[in-house]
């Protein structure tokens, strides 16, 4: 479907019961749309959710496209650390650190049911690569370039405070070790889920998962718009734009490639921009004598740095590793080698952990949108980010087309802040009645589960027994909704009042509850089971993978959104193809058939 000359196009509506709810803002109805986007936004992961919002807040008409769903791609599978990159200062990266231990303590205000202080302790073993010294120096570097940070300071421990410390931790050839703070989000697919709601809020943005961007649309070298495809529905669209932001990760190469007319010119004409390396993980359930905060260890076999990251109340995360990736992106998983790698490098950290592959839940792994570089090792690939204008590409220019390329989790609100300043003065963007584009107002606004939250523990503390009396929840429910939704916690349970059976628990043995499903559906643009499973609720981490919930998030779905018997089937294989594929599994998933 095109749409003509001077008319707004009719867009997906990706929120199809949103009238129902109880208390929303304008913006949050339907899908708004107009004949020319200021911006299109390519790619709904971290930075292009951010970028999204950053831009709507200032008053630009902007539509986003996600060929997945927010947050499906690399920066779902991440160490999810917000963090400043100890192990940037090892590359003399001092602005880089800088800046992430910025950002790190603006996403702690903005995002407190997200984003949490991890302690983590770094032990330093006689032979490392990296003396303690060394270590104690970039530790108080570390501290120097945060001095107004609201975590604490870094702790020393000669060998015999850190064991006792840490009393698993292998004593041979332990020299010392300190313990730092940085931050964690156990569900950073949820910051790219807040991003889209609130550039969505604004009234100034289409935000559409599930469309994916097929084509260019150019005129006399410059690009005009996009053509997209609604993956759920097969239909097709254009939309036109003043300029287009690709944000597409690791996938900002296949974006660029767009621009060709051919494939023989694509082959050709484009230098490749990302050199993406291969990172997987392992989740492990919490063991006996494991340690209580995180742990950065040096691999012995290579030198590398990785982390054992209690994470979910249950789980350990450990990861990751670093490998040249020239695959499929769309597949990327872990290999048992790179299973066998962690285990041995915990086990010799952690000697009575005495993991082996049978302990593991479940891998993820995920590609990260490295710049294409000639660093010798991967780990030595900055993880700076940059902005490429493709007006300058000598080669190849193109008019109206912005790649970022690069970047963290940690530095999304920052890359996402210095995009839309260059798109305004690159694409010569006005406000409407000729005012000028204001300045970036995201440094200091909360995203919206943030709000009205200044510290979370007595966020929590003062809204539990109430919640809990109000709504006829046990406290812990309304504790574990708080840490998902934030200040929106009692929407969720808002629902239940339309009906009681929204209040069951979902069968994962957890603290989800039905109405979760439905709130994802309404207010969290939830399309699919795999959105909700994988994004919205997190099922897809629960220790079977999700397996045993699955068909009853998907019947409640099917129920809210009126799909027949066999989409409900559908739904479900598909989420089950998906875990198989690209969550290596050893215990969860072999416990369930796959029907
Ligand atoms: C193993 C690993 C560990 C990491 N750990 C950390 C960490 O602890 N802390 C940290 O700060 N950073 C970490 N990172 C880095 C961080 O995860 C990434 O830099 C960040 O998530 C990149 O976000 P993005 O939005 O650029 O890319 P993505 O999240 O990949 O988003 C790009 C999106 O574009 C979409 N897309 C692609 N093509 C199209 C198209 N044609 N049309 C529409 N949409 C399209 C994709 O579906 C995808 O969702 C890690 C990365 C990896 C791989």
């Amino acid at each position: 479907m095109t749409n003509p000359s001077n008319d707004a196009c009719t867009l997906p509506n990706r929120c199809p019961q949103s009238s129902q709810l109880i208390e929303h803002s304008p913006g949050d109805t339907g899908t708004v749309s107009w004949p020319v986007y200021d911006l299109i936004v390519i790619g709904g992961g971290i930075n292009g959710t951010g970028i999204a919002r950053d831009a709507a807040l200032r008053g630009l008409t902007v539509l986003l496209l996600e060929k997945n769903d927010f947050g499906s791609g690399t920066s779902a599978y991440s160490s999810r650390l917000i963090h400043g990159g100890l192990r940037y200062l090892a590359n003399l990266e001092l602005d880089l650190v800088y800046e992430s231990l910025a950002e790190r303590e603006l996403l702690l205000k903005n995002a407190p049911h997200l984003v949490r202080p991890l302690a983590l302790g770094l032990p330093a073993y006689g032979g490392g690569k990296t003396p303690f010294w060394m270590i104690e120096m970039g530790m108080c570097l570390y501290d120097f370039l945060s001095f107004r940070k609201s975590l604490p300071w870094h702790k020393v421990y000669g060998a015999t405070g850190f064991a006792a410390r840490y009393p698993k931790i292998l004593k041979s050839g332990l020299q010392g070790g300190s313990v730092y703070y940085d931050a964690q989000v156990d569900f950073p697919e949820l910051i790219c889920v807040e991003n889209a709601i609130s550039a969505k809020a604004t009234g100034k943005a289409s935000v559409l998962n599930h469309a994916q961007v097929t084509h260019f649309e150019m005129a006399n070298g410059r690009i005009t718009g996009v053509g997209f495809e609604d993956t759920l529905t097969g239909q097709h669209y254009q939309v036109q734009a003043k300029g287009v932001i690709n944000a597409a990760g690791p996938w900002l190469d296949q974006v660029i490639a767009l621009t060709q007319p051919d494939t023989e010119t694509q082959a050709s004409a484009l230098r490749p921009r990302i050199g993406g390396t291969l990172g997987t993980h392992i989740v492990v359930p919490r063991f006996q004598g494991g340690p209580d905060t995180a742990l950065y260890v040096e691999a012995e076999s290579d030198g590398r740095p990785f982390f054992i990251i209690p994470w979910r109340k249950e789980f350990y995360l450990i990861g990751t590793t670093d490998l040249p990736f020239q695959g499929d992106l769309d597949q990327a998983a872990g290999s048992l080698e790179e299973v066998n790698y962690l285990l041995t490098e915990t086990n010799r950290v952690l000697p009575q952990a005495n993991l082996s592959v049978s302990e593991v839940l479940y891998t993820y792994a995920g590609v990260r949108p490295l710049p294409a570089g000639n660093a010798d090792k991967p780990g030595k690939i900055s993880r700076k980010h940059w902005i490429e204008d493709h007006a300058r590409d000598a080669q190849n220019p193109v008019q109206g087309l912005v790649s970022v390329i690069g970047g963290k989790l940690t530095t999304y609100r920052n890359l996402a802040q210095a995009t839309v300043d260059y798109a305004v003065r690159a694409f010569d963007l006005w406000l409407p009645n000729g005012q000028v584009v204001p300045d970036c107002s995201t440094r200091h606004l909360p995203l919206p589960g943030g709000a009205g939250i200044s510290a979370i523990e007595s966020y929590k503390a003062g809204h539990m027994a109430t919640a809990s009396q109000r709504f006829q929840m046990a406290p812990e429910v309304i504790a574990h909704l708080i840490d998902l939704y934030g200040s929106r916690f009692s929407r969720v349970l808002e629902l239940t009042a339309e009906n009681k059976e929204w209040k069951q628990p979902l069968c994962n043995g957890g603290l989800d509850i039905l109405a979760q499903v439905v709130y994802a559906i309404r207010e969290q643009m939830a399309c699919t089971v795999s959105d909700v499973m994988l994004r919205r609720i997190g099922c897809a981490f629960d220790a079977d993978a999700g397996m045993q919930s699955v068909a009853q998030v998907a019947q409640c779905m099917g129920a809210e959104l009126g799909w027949e018997a066999s989409r409900i089937e559908m739904e479900i294989k598909q989420y089950r193809a998906f875990i198989q594929a690209r969550h290596l599994h050893f215990r969860a998933v072999s416990v369930v058939p796959t029907a």
